[in-house]
């Protein structure tokens, strides 16, 4: 039987905090429980955010802490065209189409939404697309572009939905509401999500389920704040015809008053703690993993 394969992948955009270091180490244990393999991927696809020196003390914190990782590391920067080309795929499929408006536009165009009734909110309580760009023709599209202005490249959630049956996952840990086994998937709930930027040729959503069918993960292990996101990488897997790993979510370590953790908090950054003359046992001990 083939190992099962897992992966730790941060973002080099700060410093780890006591959050990665629990996720990270669930990972490492996991893998090594099951005689699997554990890979690390940086996740750098937003260049004007990571930093390779956050790169650097992700490696030296991951040490710190005793993890071991495969080499080499996948670092997304470097694959940009592995995500450009499964985006001409779904734009082949006729699923993408590009939004113009300006984040104010958007702000704006929700607020009159807003005062006509309830808008709806993505699982992470940001807006859904109120634009009306999908109609657009392909000449004013043309002309658009032609014309230098930013936009957002969307995949058209209902022509999406109608290309594929009711999806599901397998949760081996459990969601923000308790869920867990086999859960049915509801992209719906997130509308048009960006999937790419004019200066910005992937998005989060579609970088992470490239890596993971490229990588071969059988198993993605994170936090509980992307349980709702797995949704629309089901979406994804399914349109492009990959595989789907089984997902273990788990609970996200909070601060001392309940807050989720942040980069910019240096209160709970390793690096920090390290300084301060804490010891890697001990912060195994704070997040509860002796
Ligand atoms: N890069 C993401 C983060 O740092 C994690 C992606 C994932 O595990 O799917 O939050």
């Amino acid at each position: 039987m083939t190992p099962p394969v897992f992966r730790f992948a941060p973002s080099p955009n700060g410093h780890l905090h006591l959050g990665h270091a629990y996720s990270a180490l669930l990972n490492f244990q996991r893998a090594q429980a099951s005689g699997g393999r554990l890979l690390l991927r940086i996740e750098d696809i937003d260049p004007t955010r990571c930093r390779p020196e956050f790169e650097q003390a992700i490696y030296e914190d991951l040490g710190w802490l005793g993890i071991a990782w495969e080499q080499p590391v996948r670092r997304q920067s470097e694959h940009i065209a592995d995500y450009l080309a499964a985006l001409a795929r779904l734009q082949d499929m006729g699923l993408v189409y590009p939004s113009f408006e300006s984040r104010a536009e958007i702000a704006r165009l929700v607020a009159l939404r807003e005062a006509e009734g309830a808008w709806p909110r993505d699982p992470d309580g940001a807006p859904l697309y109120p634009g009306t760009a999908k109609t657009l023709s392909a000449a004013r599209r043309a002309e658009l572009m032609a014309g230098g202005l930013p936009y957002a490249l969307r995949l058209d959630m209902a022509a999406a939905l109608g290309r594929v049956g009711v999806l599901a996952w397998d949760e081996h840990g459990t969601g923000p509401s308790g869920e867990a086994g086999p859960v049915t998937a509801r992209p719906e709930v997130w509308g048009d999500v960006i999937l790419a930027r004019k200066e910005t040729p992937t998005s989060y959503h579609l970088a992470v389920v490239i890596d993971d069918a490229l990588q071969g993960v059988t198993e993605v292990v994170r936090g509980q704040d992307l349980f709702h996101a797995t949704s629309v990488h089901r979406l994804l897997q399914a349109l492009l015809g990959l595989p789907a790993p089984a997902y273990r979510h788990h609970r996200l370590i909070r601060d001392a008053t309940g807050h989720k953790l942040s980069k910019s908090n240096q209160a709970t950054g390793l690096r920090a703690l390290r300084a301060e003359g804490v010891s890697s046992a001990e912060i195994r001990h704070r997040i509860g993993m002796l």
